[in-house]
């Protein structure tokens, strides 16, 4: 076959997830939540199907769920969207990711992604013909080299991805950077993809500081958020892209011929859950918090040491003072030989820091599956 992806292979997260499987580990590899979507969530969409709304969706997504998101976007970032012209409603964050990307990169091009990337990027950079420039993020903290950033800009650059809160680290951006980032794109035609998948999943003192947020940037981003992570259903795939009309009308000529809509009833049932039941996105980060913390302190009873986590779903973990394994090699020991599945980083690198020693566990969980988690970590001398 003439593949034309010569460098993919099957995702890490799925690998990770049958080995899981296949060795009946506890799975806190791939992210996705173990314990049940909010009720009111499954009574809205069970209403919808019941009502008999299961036709296609309009190409957009529904009103009910443009509108909703647009009312939540002001409300927690200040910026007014219109949901006929700025708002697309697609099949996951994935889908907008590979919309966005396909509608507005050109063969030739170049698209920076910053080290540790989510890795569903470069290939879609890939299939528009493009090269992905990568610029790491510093090994410890996962901050922006800004000199590195900015080195790495020119003439061909078409795009910039960003992810906050990011997906392996946690790490966020604060509004500083947001400036800086501004500062680097002015006068440049560079679009900004901003994956803010995790956007309520924030700990602390810490705010998620969307580019919605920030006038200059949402003049060329393109926001991409998930309702699997907000609601717990990853297994639904349905998220968004907010972006101003000429770019959301860019991406919605591939949106229309790659899924055309995204099933009827989900949309109206997270539409009912936008407006009928805010407290629910905005307890979340409490909700994980208490997850976070409760896995943190029963980690001190293993030799992981686990690193910040501003927000997220995931727990880096340095496991230097167990083995010398490179991280691929170590996911699968753990799962094999100790029944508890996590994720390398290294997939998340074109070139990963050599020495590194981090592993990613999903503390998307019930307290039970950390519990039995940890008591098989901890077995580890
Ligand atoms: N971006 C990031 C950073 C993610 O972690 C994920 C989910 N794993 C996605 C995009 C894709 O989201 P969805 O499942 O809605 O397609
Ligand atoms: N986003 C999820 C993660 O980082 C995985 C999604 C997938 O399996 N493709 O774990």
């Amino acid at each position: 076959v003439n593949t034309r992806l010569p460098r993919v292979g099957t995702t890490i997260f799925t690998v990770m997830s049958q080995l899981a499987l296949d060795h009946d580990a506890v799975n806190l590899g791939q992210g996705f939540p173990d314990f049940e979507v909010p009720d009111f969530l499954v009574e809205a969409c069970d209403r919808a199907m019941r009502e008999g709304r299961n036709q296609y969706a309009p190409m957009t997504g529904m009103p009910a769920l443009r509108q909703a998101i647009a009312a939540k976007s002001e409300a927690m970032y200040g910026r007014r969207v219109n949901p006929d012209t700025e708002v697309t409603v697609t099949s996951g964050a994935s889908e907008a990711i590979f919309d966005t990307v396909l509608a507005l990169v050109h063969p030739g091009d170049e698209v920076i992604v910053l080290d540790p990337a989510y890795d569903s990027y470069e290939p879609a950079i890939a299939l528009a013909g493009a090269r992905a420039v990568h610029v790491p993020l510093d090994p410890t903290s996962f901050a922006v080299d800004w000199q590195r950033l900015a080195d790495a800009i020119g003439p061909k650059t078409r795009m910039l991805m960003v992810n906050t809160p990011h997906n392996p680290s946690g790490a966020m951006l604060a509004a500083a950077d947001l400036d800086r980032l501004a500062g680097l794109l002015r006068d440049t035609p560079i679009v900004l993809l901003s994956d803010e998948v995790y956007e309520h999943i924030v700990f602390d003192d810490n705010r998620h500081e969307s580019a919605l947020r920030h006038p200059e940037l949402a003049d060329r981003a393109v926001v991409v958020s998930s309702f699997g992570k907000t609601y717990h259903c990853t297994g639904w795939k349905v998220g968004y892209a907010i972006a101003p009309p000429p770019l959301s009308a860019e991406l919605r000529k591939v949106h229309q011929y790659n899924t055309f809509c995204t099933p009827a009833p989900t949309q109206l049932a997270f539409a009912e859950a936008i407006t009928q039941h805010p407290q629910h996105h905005l307890g979340l980060g409490a909700f994980y918090q208490d997850k976070r913390d409760a896995f943190r302190a029963q980690l001190a009873r293993t030799k992981f040491r686990p690193l910040p986590v501003p927000g997220g779903y995931f727990q880096l973990c340095d496991y230097s003072a167990i083995s010398d394994l490179p991280d691929a090699e170590f996911c699968r020991w753990l799962t094999v030989e100790h029944g508890v599945t996590g994720i390398p980083l290294s997939p998340f690198y074109e070139e990963p820091p050599a020495g590194q020693r981090l592993i990613r566990f999903c503390f998307a969980k019930a307290p039970a599956t950390l519990e039995r988690a940890v008591e098989r970590l901890a077995l580890i001398g």
